[in-house]
Formats: structure tokens, C-alpha cells, sequence
């Protein structure tokens, strides 16, 4: 398969995941604590499933959540391009994971500036574990050792940054930045330097819209910014 078709088939299949997280993006956008949301927030009526291809409420028919058609382009962007700069691997695998995994979480973090746990760790778990994968697979244990201290420095950086008077970002994205971290250091020193860079300069942007929609001392997710900027790292300096 050459790499353009495999590009189009992984976007596709991108975008078909991406529609599918709208819909749990909705229900997991609760407080710290709070139980996945279980009712419409129009109408009360009891939500259970967690897959659904439209966000208009089942009982009364009004939009509710996240627009399927975002998180559909957010979805098939990323995997498409990441399939364009990535060879077929398990080191892809690992980026597409984070890449859908992303829309959820970065859907998540714009309705209620959160990225929760039970998500992170299981990037985190799947990462690993295929970055592993891809070590044992290739013999580039050095890469994999790279991997780790990457993912290290990304979350010790991060950590620092976090307790910056008026830093934009806490400390779920400290641990995001971990995780993303370890593909970023994979892949090579530049691409984790690049990454961890581009996501202050796509929250640029990001963060001046907030401020002007919605005022001084508007909170913006920081999260967004740093998949984007992990995700434009690894395609500006992909090996190809
Ligand atoms: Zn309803």
C-alpha cells in the first residue's frame, strides 16, 4: 500500500472514531469526582449509551454536546496526517491512539478545562505498551531509552511550568505532556523540543479568542494546544 492510500484510509478511519467520541466527550464532561453525565442536559431525560453518531437528544430532540462534525475533522486530520509522516509501525499505532484519544480528551478539556485520569493512564498503558512493541520489533532500544527520558523531561518541564504564577495550563496536562513525551522522545530530541515549543504557540491564538469571547481572566484548556503541537512536531520532522 503506498503511503498516500494508507494516509486516506487511516483518515478515514480517523474520522469514523473521531464521530464516535463526540458523543462520550458529552457524558464525560463532569466535574472532578462527578459520576459520567447520565441524563440530557435539556431535557432530563436518562442517557446510557455511549455510542451515538448524533448529538440531538433521544427524548427531545435538541443538540446537546459536542458537534460530531468537529471532532469527525479533528480526528481525521490527525491520523491522516499522521499516517503520511509515519511509516506503518507500531510507533504509529502509538501516535494514532494519542491521535484519537486526543479529540476525546481535547473535547473534554474545552467544555470543562479537565483531562481525566482514567483516560491519561490509559494512553499512557497503550503508549508504552506499543512503544515496547516497537523496540522489541525494530531492536531500537535506544530510541525506547529516549522514549522514556523524553516523556520524563516533557513531564518535569511541565511540572515546573504548572506552578508558574499564571500559567495557562494544571496538572492534568502535566501528565498529558508525560505521555505525549514518550512518542515525541522516540522519535528524536528535536521532535520533543519542537513539540513541547508549538504547543505555547498554538495556545496563543487559542487563548486570545477566549480572552476576548469571554473576558479577562478567562481559563482556556491548554491540552488542545499541546496534542496540536505534539502532532505538527512529529509531522515537521518525520523521517520521510
Ligand atoms: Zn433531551
Amino acid at each position: 500500500m503506498s503511503s498516500s492510500t494508507l494516509a486516506v484510509a487511516a483518515a478515514l478511519t480517523g474520522a469514523a472514531a473521531g464521530t464516535l467520541t463526540a458523543w462520550p466527550a458529552y457524558r464525560l464532561s463532569v466535574e472532578y469526582g462527578e459520576p459520567p453525565r447520565s441524563a440530557c442536559g435539556e431535557c432530563e431525560a436518562g442517557i446510557s449509551s455511549w455510542v451515538r453518531v448524533t448529538r440531538r437528544c433521544g427524548s427531545c430532540g435538541r443538540p446537546v454536546g459536542v458537534r460530531p462534525v468537529w471532532t469527525a475533522l479533528a480526528g481525521g486530520l490527525g491520523a491522516g496526517l499522521l499516517a503520511w509522516a509515519l511509516h506503518p509501525s507500531f510507533l504509529l499505532l502509538a501516535a494514532l491512539l494519542l491521535s484519537v484519544a486526543g479529540v476525546l480528551l481535547g473535547a473534554i478539556d474545552v467544555r470543562v478545562l479537565r483531562l481525566p485520569d482514567p483516560i491519561v493512564l490509559a494512553c499512557f498503558a497503550g503508549t508504552v505498551l506499543l512503544l515496547t512493541a516497537e523496540a522489541a520489533w525494530t531492536g531500537h532500544w535506544s530510541a525506547y531509552a529516549r522514549a522514556w527520558l523524553g516523556g520524563a523531561a516533557a513531564f518535569g518541564a511541565y511540572l515546573v511550568f504548572a506552578f508558574l504564577p499564571g500559567a495557562p495550563m494544571g496538572f492534568g496536562d502535566v501528565k498529558l505532556a508525560g505521555v505525549l513525551g514518550l512518542v515525541l522522545g522516540y522519535l528524536g530530541w528535536p521532535t520533543l523540543i519542537l513539540g513541547l515549543f508549538l504547543a505555547f504557540l498554538v495556545n496563543g491564538p487559542a487563548a486570545m479568542i477566549a480572552l476576548i469571547r469571554r473576558g479577562r481572566g478567562a481559563l482556556s484548556a491548554f491540552g488542545p494546544a499541546m496534542l496540536v503541537g505534539a502532532l505538527l512536531a512529529i509531522v515537521l520532522t518525520a523521517p520521510r
